[in-house]
């Protein structure tokens, strides 16, 4: 069988010459990679990146993703959705003053934060697999840092033209045109920010009523501050750093590394079909070489400035624009489409041995995660559906624990904390249960209401309880301690809840053989 490894070849050995076909727009002798494969400086200055307009299936992927997260972000505050009369009538909000958060039909309060913590560990869980599996498709697709970025790069391609053209201009003198260009673009990288920014803190309080005290500057002093950092850093990240923030800034990418293996798909260049490359004139043979006519383009739209024939970087945040601009030449010289494609080390591996390897995204490592998710998402869902819209807190008195009343019966006090998680008041009766004879008193509570409580929508209400139980029924109560249930009965909709509570009884003292009780205060 004959082995198609690749020669052993230095990716300079192939940049030499003048070419019979370059990538429509790219002059060769401008295009070179970041990161060649050579011995580097440390501490070398940043290299201009240029990246070129790509066409393709994955940059009308990238455009739909940055479409809908974009809109998602800026739409979602001005979303409407009834809140009753009290609270901005906001699907998304993020309510800091009565420590709520709100996200369309779920009301999250600060008790139930566990909610917010189980959603990321079930985010990071989706990534980790998605991760296994695909790469880095959160980087390439849907990281804010990619998708604000490409936006920059959209609107700065849109003043100052596509790769050539902003080459051209970049070593242009100053001039008219030239502060016209750079000046519209950078202006309108700030106002992006500063759209980004007003997004941010329409989250946090109704997004009309804000809106308008921002223009008539009679806004909160936090919101202007916090809109200027949002807009800063979305102007500094997306606009100046770029590919900075991935290659120096995120821990993303060393992290990443932990969740991939030989089977995960990376983009990858294909050598066994590639090489050897090298330009190629119209009409001449491909036998006896490979498919890369060595035209750079896909060096050309890379955003990170980086030549993927080199093998696998941490530089790639794996955003396929590489593809797209390598199948589009591919498609122009009459070759095989994906000689740069999504392909796995150990099928790459395969294929240079003359061997099949079929991906395999089943293995330990994915149903390691698949488990994890299923579990931790099951958990939160029997959590979120058994969650109770009243919570109630029963704290029985310290001192005295009883209080034996002059008819011999026996007092206990409580002081119970009853929450409304309801968008409506509730009128509830307070009533106990496995306590034969007792009879429930609400301190502030009229005798008429006959141990009914008005509990307001969303707010807590503390309540003083008393419970008696007669001497007869006392007197059968074996322990010192009696466990029962305080009830609370909604009557308009049905519902109970309960909560458990302990009572107390005098406890019968021996004392040189006479049995006495506990001589506590009597009413
Ligand atoms: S090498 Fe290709 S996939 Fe990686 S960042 Fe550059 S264009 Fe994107
Ligand atoms: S991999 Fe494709 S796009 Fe890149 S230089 Fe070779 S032929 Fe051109």
């Amino acid at each position: 069988m004959t082995s198609l490894k690749p020669p052993e070849l230095k990716p300079n050995d192939f940049i030499h010459g003048e070419s019979s076909f370059s990538a429509p727009g790219i002059a060769r002798d401008d295009v070179e990679a970041v990161n060649r494969a050579k011995p580097r400086e440390f501490y070398a200055p940043r290299p201009a990146i240029y990246p070129k307009q790509a066409h393709g299936t994955f940059r009308r992927i990238k455009w739909i993703v940055m479409a809908v997260t974009l809109g998602i972000y800026y739409a979602l505050p001005w979303i409407r959705w009834n809140r009753g009369p009290d609270l901005p009538d906001q699907a998304v909000l993020i309510d800091l003053e009565h420590n709520r958060y709100f996200f369309f039909f779920l009301e999250i309060w600060p008790q139930e934060f566990y909610y917010i913590t189980g959603l990321l560990i079930v985010s990071a869980l989706g990534l980790f697999l998605f991760t296994a599996v695909a790469g880095r498709v959160w980087c390439g697709y849907t990281c804010p840092q990619t998708v604000w970025t490409d936006l920059m790069i959209a609107v700065e391609r849109f003043w100052q033209g596509d790769r050539n053209e902003r080459i051209r201009l970049d070593k242009q003198p100053w001039g008219a045109v030239k502060i016209f260009k750079k000046g519209m673009t950078h202006l309108s990288w700030l106002l992006i920010g500063l759209a980004t920014g007003g997004a941010f803190v329409f989250f946090f309080r109704d997004a009309p009523t804000l809106a308008a005290e921002l223009v008539t500057g009679t806004a909160p002093e936090s919101a202007y501050f916090f809109m200027g950092i949002f807009a800063l850093t979305t102007y500094v990240l997306g606009g100046l750093a770029r590919e900075q923030v991935c290659i120096y800034m995120c821990p993303w990418p060393r992290i990443q590394g932990a969740m991939t293996d030989r089977h995960t798909l990376l983009i990858s260049y294909r050598p066994e079909r590639g090489e050897p490359r090298g330009p190629h004139k119209k009409n001449d043979s491909w036998d006896g070489r490979g498919d890369c006519i060595d035209c750079q383009a896909c060096i050309a739209v890379c955003p990170t400035g980086i030549d993927i024939r080199d093998g696998s970087q941490l530089e790639c945040i794996q955003c396929a624009l590489c593809i797209d601009a390598c199948n589009d030449i591919m498609t122009k010289v009459g070759r095989p489409a994906n000689l740069i494609t999504y392909d796995t080390v150990a099928k790459q591996e395969a294929k240079a041995a003359g061997l099949h390897e079929p991906f395999r995204p089943v293995r330990p490592r994915t149903i390691l995660y698949t488990g994890a998710l299923v579990v931790v998402s099951a958990i939160m869902l029997v959590a979120w559906f058994n969650r109770t819209l009243l919570e109630i807190n029963v704290l029985h008195d310290r001192n005295p624990p009883y209080v034996q009343l002059s008819d011999g019966s026996v007092r206990n006090g409580y002081t119970v904390k009853l929450l409304n998680k309801r968008p409506e008041p509730r009128t509830l009766l307070l009533e106990t249960e496995g306590l034969p004879g007792a009879m429930v008193g609400i301190i502030g509570v009229d005798p008429s209401e006959h141990g009914h409580v008005h509990v307001p929508t969303d707010e807590l209400r503390e309540v003083r309880v008393l419970v008696s139980v007669p001497p007869a029924e006392a007197a059968k109560l074996g322990a010192s301690s009696t466990p029962f249930w305080l009830v609370l009965h909604d009557s308009e909709n049905g519902t109970h809840t309960k909560r458990a509570a302990k009572f107390q009884i005098p406890q019968p003292r021996h004392d040189n053989g006479h049995e006495k009780e506990d001589n506590h205060e009597r009413h």
